[in-house]
């Protein structure tokens, strides 16, 4: 059997797709998601910018409904890791990391972008044992302790806040002393009495005992170095795009990428091969939100849609 459509990735992009697609009168489509579906939103302790839903919400429970809603049309989710995606003729294949192969006459790609690594002595090794880039996840353990978190962006400032409920201080170690989240978030940290922000600073060194972190070593612009002891550090520093999937045998990218790494669409969200468009974090330009994400599902399921309609007819 040939799919209809292969969607690779179930965060907001995917599954916005999976409905669209289903909807939309395509049949035999599979999104394949190798963890549980909702994407990296569902780590995030806080959302208050998705139009509609108002309310302390988490983006757990932002997405709970989001898979059902797309198997009610039909959508068929499979719980595997996408190693690569190649095309033949008119006919792709999905490669899976159990070694199966699927053929699909059309692909819509979001994989999304994982949490970078800042590169500092000891956080690989701490990695999991007091370093942590989920404070949802790791947050509790800090209950009434102090931590510092490592970044500028609305992210950091965002996990810094909800941390700050949590914890009896918060460290902010930014490298600039400028801050690149919204206008709101930073004024809410600068009005949050139990943060402490150390700017124009990075870390250098986290270090620990084998029952994990301790303590942290930063640097500021000027060389100076200063110890906070702390048993837990989170990073936020941005993401990677994650387009391993369209790498081919050869090396190659299955598609056009531009030097970020991100995928290259048009507004229809088609890439530069025919039958695969890409959505969400993952593609030129993205707005990087849960929004944007959903409405580039949508459009590359009415495009995918479209496609799929005029090959088999
Ligand atoms: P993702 O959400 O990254 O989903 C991609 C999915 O693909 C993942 O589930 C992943 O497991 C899966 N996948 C990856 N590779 C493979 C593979 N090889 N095989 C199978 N499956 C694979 N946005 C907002 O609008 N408002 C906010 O308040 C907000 N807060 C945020 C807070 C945090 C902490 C973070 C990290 C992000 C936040 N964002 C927010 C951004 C938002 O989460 C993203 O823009 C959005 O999730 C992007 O959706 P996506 O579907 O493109 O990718
Ligand atoms: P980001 O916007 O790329 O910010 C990363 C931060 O980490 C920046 O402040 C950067 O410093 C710093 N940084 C990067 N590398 C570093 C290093 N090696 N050492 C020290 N610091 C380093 O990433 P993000 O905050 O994860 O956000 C990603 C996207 O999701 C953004 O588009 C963001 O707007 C969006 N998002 C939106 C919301 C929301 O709408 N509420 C919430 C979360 C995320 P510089 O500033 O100096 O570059």
């Amino acid at each position: 059997m040939i799919l209809d459509c292969a969607i690779i990735g179930g965060g907001p992009a995917g599954l916005t797709a999976g409905l669209y697609t289903t909807r939309g009168g395509l049949e035999n489509v599979v999104m394949f998601e190798k963890g549980m579906p909702g994407g990296q939103i569902t780590g995030s302790s806080e959302i208050e910018n998705y139009p509609g839903v108002t309310g302390e919400i988490t983006g757990m429970d932002l997405m709970l409904p989001w898979p059902a809603q797309c198997q009610k049309f039909g959508l068929i989710h499979e719980m595997k890791n996408v190693t690569c995606v190649s095309k033949e003729g008119d006919i792709f294949t999905i490669h899976t990391e159990d070694g199966e192969t699927i053929q699909a006459h059309s692909v819509i790609i979001g994989t999304g972008s994982s949490p970078r690594r800042v590169g500092f002595k000891g956080e690989d090794e701490l990695f999991g044992k007091g370093v942590s880039t989920c404070a949802t996840c790791d947050g509790f353990f800090y209950k009434d302790k102090e931590v510092v978190v490592i970044g500028g962006g609305d992210t950091a400032l965002e996990e810094a806040l909800y941390l700050a409920k949590i914890c009896s201080k918060v460290y902010i170690v930014h490298r600039r002393d400028t801050f690149r989240a919204a206008p709101n978030t930073i004024k809410r940290i600068q009005n949050t009495q139990n943060i402490e922000l150390i700017l124009n600073s990075t870390p250098d060194e986290v270090y620990g005992d084998n029952m994990g972190v301790t303590g942290i070593k930063i640097i500021n612009k000027d060389g100076k170095t200063r110890d906070i002891e702390v048993p837990g550090v989170f990073t936020f520093v941005g993401n990677d795009i994650n387009n391993e999937t369209l790498i081919q045998k050869d090396g190659t990218f299955l598609c056009e990428i531009n030097e970020l790494g991100q995928v290259k669409v048009d507004l229809r969200m088609r890439t530069s091969v025919a039958g695969l468009f890409a959505t969400g974090d993952m593609r030129q330009d993205a707005p990087k939100q849960v929004v944007s994400a959903a409405g580039d599902g949508a459009v590359a399921a009415l495009s995918a849609i479209s496609y799929v309609d005029e090959l088999l007819n």
